[in-house]
């Protein structure tokens, strides 16, 4: 599932006072030039407001331009000033899961938090854009939110509330065929819950890993066994995996499941004496 990041060490003010330097020559200089200090101050408004589109407005003046903004994205010269600062955030993150679903596997592509099409002048802003997986970034599209919800999705760099779990899944028997139902944590605020409920459907997460779970309860099953077989204390190993895993990240799939088979007792009673089904 999600996981927070830490702020990109590229300073989002100075991407924009570099590249207007960058630009004093071409035949921009004068537009940019003209909008510098609002540029400016539009990309402090998002750090101030942490992204949020209740509060970080469009900028339809620079519209008819929105071009001259997306270039900057989409075909920077080599010895531009974003070239090495975008291809840095896009391969040299270290992630081996998508910050947005927790899908395993090295996120390939950017994402810009708010999209680049309706505000162009965050397009190259470093606070604007974190590594993401296609699926996700397929389903996040051009989606900032509506009426109901002003905003769909959580934001790694400003969401803090993310270090800590914000799913909590409910393993129902039957144990030997069991249910699985996701949920909000029950640890979260108002908003909160509100806004990772709008995160869960608008990304389809829990469509895209109830196959997970039913192959982790597979293994699940499986370990108890092995456990059984070899006198080990299946509670105790339980409840190591999931200790082992929650200082590494708490939102990640693996602890979410451990979560909720240690915190169920009536699974983990069958786990540990109840009726295991034979080897699949
Ligand atoms: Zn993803």
């Amino acid at each position: 599932m999600v996981m927070r990041l830490p702020r990109p060490v590229f300073c989002s003010l100075q991407m924009v006072t570099d590249v207007i330097a960058q630009r004093q020559r071409g035949g921009n200089a004068a537009f940019f030039n003209g909008i510098a200090a609002e540029w400016r101050q539009r990309v402090q408004d998002y750090d101030t407001h942490g992204g949020s589109p209740q509060h970080v407005a469009a900028w339809p003046a620079i519209q008819p331009r929105r071009n001259t903004f997306l270039n900057l994205y989409l075909s920077p010269a080599t010895d531009s000033v974003q070239a090495p600062v975008l291809q840095d955030m896009r391969r040299r993150h270290g992630l081996n899961y998508c910050p947005a679903c927790g899908e395993p596997g090295k996120p390939n592509t950017l994402d810009h938090y708010l999209p680049k099409t309706i505000y162009p002048h965050f397009c190259i802003t470093p606070l604007n854009l974190f590594p993401m997986c296609d699926a996700c970034q397929e389903l996040k599209d051009t989606k900032i939110g509506d009426a109901a919800n002003p905003r769909f999705f959580l934001h790694p760099y400003f969401d803090v509330f993310v270090a800590n779990q914000v799913l909590e899944l409910v393993i129902a028997a039957p144990y030997d065929t069991p249910t699985f139902r996701l949920g909000t944590h029950p640890g979260l605020t108002g908003p909160q819950t509100a806004l990772v409920t709008c995160h869960v459907r608008e990304l389809h997460i829990e469509q895209r890993f109830t196959g997970y779970f039913t192959g982790q309860y597979v293994r699940l099953l499986r370990q108890a066994r092995l456990l059984r077989d070899s006198n080990q204390d299946v509670r105790a190993v339980l409840t190591g995996f999931r200790d082992a895993i929650a200082p590494v990240e708490v939102n990640v799939w693996d602890h979410i499941f451990y979560s909720a088979t240690v915190a169920n007792a009536d699974l983990m009673d069958y786990l540990a004496d109840g009726p295991l089904p034979a080897f699949r």
